[in-house]
């Protein structure tokens, strides 16, 4: 008979998953949740074993955007992730209430140490990749995140508003001090497409995103239009049948940095 420990420490010591990538944004609401799912997806599509930590624990999307409702099994030392229906292993505190309304209130520390055990008690087996959709800001809750699961590297998510008041510099900056490699940006809700003649609009005005990526001196990875058909993927469980190519490219530079 084995004991859970080491049956835990068997199946999800650090060398199991591969490569973890950090999603992150200097506030919430930009669509860190979006860009987080979409390159789990991209990469479960390229052939890839795929896990995303939902660690934006007080607003967790990541479940209700593949259509998981349901509550995570386990043993007493064990937590089972559920898995979307591309494949892709999911943990969530969604996943851990009974009602996905109730809120959680939990403070700081307490919020820290759950992700803590998202990373060391769930069950991952072997993964490729593990996508972390980050606590959003720069707080001590995405600090303890950075502390206590080894990213090799993150993605910053950023709206056009954000890109002008250079809120996606403290994101970078906290990177840095830990010591995390940076990808690079991503510019979300950047434009919106007219349906009738395929017209781009800038509604937010001329994008700043190359500028802000030269001035902190990271690559650009792409630029998300704000598109109805995929938010409707997300709101009716469905986002892993998205068909738009915004990130591919980003996808496959990523691919190639992080598994060479
Ligand atoms: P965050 O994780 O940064 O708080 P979310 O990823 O949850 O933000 O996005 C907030 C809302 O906006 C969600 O309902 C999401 O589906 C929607 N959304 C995000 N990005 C886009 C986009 N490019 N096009 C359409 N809807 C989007």
């Amino acid at each position: 008979d084995k004991n859970p420990k080491s049956l835990l420490e068997e199946f999800n010591s650090d060398s199991s998953v591969k490569k973890v990538i950090g999603v992150v944004s200097g506030k919430g609401g930009v669509g860190k949740s979006f860009v987080t799912a979409m390159l789990a997806v991209l990469m479960r599509r390229k052939g890839y074993r795929v896990g995303i930590l939902d660690a934006d624990i007080t607003g967790p999307s990541i479940p209700k955007m593949f259509g998981i409702n349901k509550v995570a099994g386990g043993t007493e030392h064990v937590i089972f992730p559920e898995e979307t229906d591309e494949g892709i292993k999911v943990m969530s505190v969604n996943l851990l209430l009974e009602n996905e309304e109730d809120p959680v209130l939990w403070r700081g520390p307490i919020l820290g140490n759950v992700v803590k055990q998202f990373w060391t008690d769930v069950l991952w087996e072997d993964l490729d990749y593990m996508f972390i959709d980050m606590p959003p800001g720069t707080g001590d809750v995405p600090l303890t995140v950075f502390q206590s699961i080894p990213l090799d590297g993150i993605v910053i998510v950023s709206s056009p508003q954000d890109l002008v008041s250079m809120i996606v510099k403290k994101a970078y900056n906290m990177a840095k001090m830990m010591n995390i490699p940076v990808l690079g940006l991503v510019e979300n809700m950047s434009y919106v497409k007219c349906p009738d003649c395929g017209k781009e609009i800038n509604i937010f005005g001329e994008s700043k995103l190359s500028s802000v990526a030269k001035e902190i001196g990271i690559d650009v990875l792409g630029r998300i239009p704000i598109d109805p058909d995929i938010a409707k993927l997300a709101d009716r469980g469905l986002f892993g049948r998205f068909k738009a190519k915004y990130l591919t490219e980003a996808a496959d530079e990523m691919d190639a940095r992080m598994m060479n």
